[in-house]
C-alpha cells in the first residue's frame, strides 16, 4: 500500500507510461509482422514463378533442339537438348525446394512426371529416327512428344498461376493485415488516450479531495467557527497537513476559550464599573438602539433597562433637542462632541453636559455611540453666582467710578484750582487708571450680560458700511495722535447684513482699538469688507506687533493676554472674549491670522439679510 502522495503520483505516471509502452510495442510488433509476411510470401512466390518461367524457356529450347535433331543437325540437336535438360533440372530443383503453397507439391510432381516422360520419349525418338527414318520420327514427335511438351508447359504455367495467385493473395492479406493493424493501433491509442485521461482525472480528483476539504474547513474557521475540524481521508502528506491543521485549531480553540473567559471577566468588571458610575451613560448602536445603560441613566430618565433595551434611544431620552444633537454629533464624524442641556426633573432644573463619543471597529467605521450625561448643575449654579457677583460688583463700581472720573476731569481742567506739576501727574494717573477700570467694568458687564443670556439682541438689516463708518469715526483722532494710518474704503455694492447694530459696532470698536493699542508709530490699519459664499467678511488688519502662533486661538478666551509681546499690557483680556460671544450669537465665526512682528488680521463673518442676498448696485 503506497502511503505518500509522491508515491501515488509516481504510480499513476507509471500506469500512463505502461499504456504508452503497450501502444508502442503493439504498433511496432504489427508493423514488423506485416513486413515479414509480405517479404516472405512475395520472395518465395517470385522465386517459384521465375523458376517456372525459366523451365518453360528451357523446355521450349529443348523442343527446338528436338526439331533440329529430327530434321537439321542430329548431333547439335542432341547436344542442345542435353544442355537445356540440365538447365530445366536446375530450375526444377529450385521449385522442388521452394514449396510454399497448397497444391504446389502436386504440380511439381506432375511437372516431374510429364518432363521425365518427355525426356524418355526423346530417347525413343532417337531410336525411331535411326531405325525408321525421319518421317516416322516426325510422326512420333507430333503424336507423342509434342503432347508431353505441351502438357509439361501447361503444368508449368499452372505453377506460375498458382504462385501469381498466391502473390495476389499475399498482397491482399498484407493490405488486410495492415488495415487491421492500423485499426488495432488506432483503437489502442484511443483507448490509451481515454483511459490515460480518465486515470489522471480520477487520481487528480482523488489526490486533491483532501486539499478541497481542508480549504473548506479553513474558510469556515476564517469566518470565525473555530469548532471546525478537517476530515482526514488520506494518510499521505496532505493527511499529515490536515492533522497538523486540526491540532492547530484545537490549540486556537483552547486559546480562544481562555481569552474569551478573560475578556468576559474583564467585560463583567467594566460593566459593573459603568453600571455604577454616578453620571448617566448609555451606549447605542448605529441605529440608535440601546445596547447598554447604567443605573444613573435609569434613574435620571426614569426608565427601566428591560423596557428600553434594544429600543430606540429617543424613547428613553424623550427629548428631541438632545436626540438631534446626538445624531448631528455622529454625522459630523468628530470623535467627541459636547453641549450643555437643561433637563427638568421633579420640577427642578438640572444641567447636563451631553458628551457624545463614537467607538470605531477595525474597518474604521462607527460601531457604537457612547453618550455620557455629566451633571454640571452645580457648576452652572457656581457660574451663575460668579456672574451675578461680577455683575453686581461691576454695577456697584460704575457709580463711584463715574464720580471719580468726573472729579479727576474737573481737577484736570483746573476749574476748581490750579494744580502744581506733581498734582497734575497724580491726577493724570487717576484719570488713566479710572478709565481702565471703567473699561474693565464695561467689558465685565457686557460679558456677564451675554453669558447669563440677559443680553438682548435687536436684529435688523443694516448696510455694513454704515456700521463700520460709525465704529471707525471715533478712532481717526486717536490714530493721528499715535501716528498710525487708519484706512477704510467703503464698498457700496455689498448686500445688507442682518445684525444688532450696537453689538457689531462694539465688536468693531474693540478690534480697532486693539489694532491701535498693539501698533506703533508709522504703522497702518486697514478695515475692509468682502462678499463671498453668501456671507459678508469684515477684516481689521494692522502692521503692528503680531501675535505668536500658539496664541491665535487662545486670545479669544477670557483674561488671556499675550505675555511675550513688547507692548506694555494695557488691556483687560476680556475684549476678544466678548467679541467672540457676540459674533457667535450672530451665527458668524471669528478668527485671527497673524505673524509675529508682521501684524495681525482679525476676520469675522456676518449673515446677509435673507431678503437681500443679491448684491446692490
Ligand atoms: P485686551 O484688553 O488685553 O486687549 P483683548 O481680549 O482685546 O484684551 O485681547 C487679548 C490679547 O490679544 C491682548 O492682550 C493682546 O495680547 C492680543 N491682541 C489683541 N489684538 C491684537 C492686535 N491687533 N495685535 C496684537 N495683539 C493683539
Amino acid at each position: 500500500m503506497i502511503r505518500t502522495l509522491k508515491g501515488k503520483i509516481t504510480l499513476v505516471y507509471l500506469v500512463l507510461v505502461l499504456l504508452i509502452a503497450v501502444v508502442g510495442i503493439t504498433a511496432s510488433f504489427n508493423l514488423y509482422q506485416l513486413s515479414k509476411a509480405i517479404d516472405g510470401l512475395m520472395i518465395e512466390n517470385y522465386k517459384s514463378i521465375s523458376a517456372a518461367n525459366s523451365m518453360i524457356d528451357a523446355i521450349e529450347r529443348q523442343d527446338s533442339a528436338v526439331l533440329m535433331y529430327i530434321s537439321v543437325d542430329s548431333s547439335r540437336g542432341k547436344e542442345l537438348f542435353a544442355d537445356r535438360n540440365e538447365e530445366f533440372l536446375k530450375w526444377y530443383n529450385v521449385t522442388a525446394n521452394n514449396i510454399t503453397e497448397k497444391g504446389e507439391k502436386e504440380l511439381i510432381l506432375a511437372i516431374k512426371a510429364s518432363y521425365n516422360d518427355y525426356v524418355k520419349l526423346f530417347f525413343d525418338l532417337q531410336e525411331i529416327r535411326s531405325r525408321e527414318g525421319v518421317s516416322k520420327a516426325v510422326d512420333f514427335y507430333n503424336n507423342k512428344m509434342m503432347l508431353d511438351f505441351i502438357n509439361t508447359k501447361n503444368v508449368l504455367k499452372q505453377l506460375c498461376t498458382l504462385n501469381e495467385k498466391s502473390m495476389f493473395n499475399s498482397k491482399y492479406t498484407a493490405t488486410k493485415n495492415s488495415s487491421s493493424s492500423m485499426y488495432i493501433v488506432l483503437g489502442l491509442s484511443i483507448f490509451a488516450v481515454f483511459s490515460g485521461f480518465a486515470i489522471s482525472r480520477f487520481f487528480t480528483n482523488k489526490f486533491l479531495m483532501p486539499v478541497t476539504i481542508l480549504t473548506k474547513t479553513m474558510r469556515l474557521i476564517r469566518a470565525g467557527d473555530l469548532n471546525q475540524q478537517a476530515d482526514i481521508i488520506s494518510k499521505d502528506e496532505i493527511g499529515e497537513l490536515a492533522e497538523e491543521f486540526n491540532n492547530m485549531t484545537k490549540r486556537l480553540q483552547q486559546y480562544e476559550k481562555n481569552t474569551l473567559g478573560n475578556i468576559l471577566a474583564e467585560e463583567n468588571k467594566s460593566n459593573i464599573i459603568v453600571k455604577n458610575i454616578s453620571d448617566p451613560i448609555v451606549v447605542v448602536d448605529m441605529n440608535y438602539r440601546i445596547v447598554m445603560l447604567n443605573h444613573a441613566f435609569e434613574k435620571v430618565f426614569r426608565v427601566e433597562e428591560k423596557h428600553v433595551f434594544n429600543k430606540n434611544l429617543i424613547g428613553a431620552v424623550r427629548n428631541k433637542e438632545i436626540f438631534d444633537f446626538i445624531s448631528s454629533a455622529v454625522d459630523s464624524y468628530a470623535d467627541t462632541k459636547q453641549k450643555i442641556f437643561a433637563l427638568n426633573s421633579n420640577k427642578e432644573e438640572y444641567f447636563y453636559n451631553v458628551v457624545v463619543a463614537t467607538a470605531k471597529d477595525s474597518n474604521d467605521s462607527i460601531s457604537r455611540i457612547i453618550i455620557v450625561f455629566q451633571n454640571v448643575t452645580q457648576l452652572k449654579e457656581l457660574e451663575k453666582i460668579r456672574t451675578d457677583f461680577i455683575a453686581t460688583i461691576s454695577h456697584e463700581f460704575k457709580t463711584p467710578l463715574t464720580s471719580i472720573i468726573m472729579g479727576a476731569d474737573m481737577l484736570k481742567d483746573e476749574s476748581i484750582g490750579i494744580l502744581n506739576e506733581e498734582q497734575q501727574q497724580f491726577v493724570n494717573a487717576i484719570t488713566e487708571d479710572s478709565d481702565r477700570l471703567a473699561n474693565l467694568v464695561n467689558d465685565l458687564l457686557e460679558l456677564t450680560r451675554i453669558e447669563s443670556g440677559k443680553a438682548v439682541y435687536k436684529f435688523q438689516k443694516y448696510s455694513i458700511n454704515s456700521i463700520i463708518e460709525c465704529a471707525i469715526q471715533p478712532f481717526y483722532n486717536l490714530a493721528v495722535q499715535n501716528n498710525v494710518q487708519l484706512y477704510y474704503e467703503p464698498d457700496n455694492s455689498l448686500p445688507m447684513v442682518y445684525v444688532d447694530f450696537e453689538k457689531i459696532t462694539w465688536v468693531l470698536n474693540n478690534l480697532i482699538s486693539n489694532a491701535i493699542k498693539y501698533t506703533g508709530s508709522g504703522d497702518e490699519i486697514y478695515v475692509s469688507v468682502a462678499f463671498r459664499s453668501n456671507k459678508v467678511y469684515v477684516t481689521v488688519k494692522d502692521t503692528g506687533a503680531g501675535i505668536p502662533e500658539d496664541y491665535l486661538e487662545k486670545i479669544f478666551e477670557k483674561y488671556v493676554q499675550v505675555k511675550d509681546i513688547d507692548f506694555e499690557v494695557r488691556g483687560t483680556g476680556l475684549g476678544l472674549a466678548v467679541v467672540k460671544e457676540i459674533i457667535t450669537a450672530h451665527n458668524g465665526v471669528i478668527w485671527c491670522e497673524s505673524r509675529l512682528g508682521m501684524g495681525s488680521a482679525f476676520i469675522f463673518t456676518l449673515e446677509v439679510d435673507s431678503f437681500d442676498n443679491g448684491r446692490k448696485d
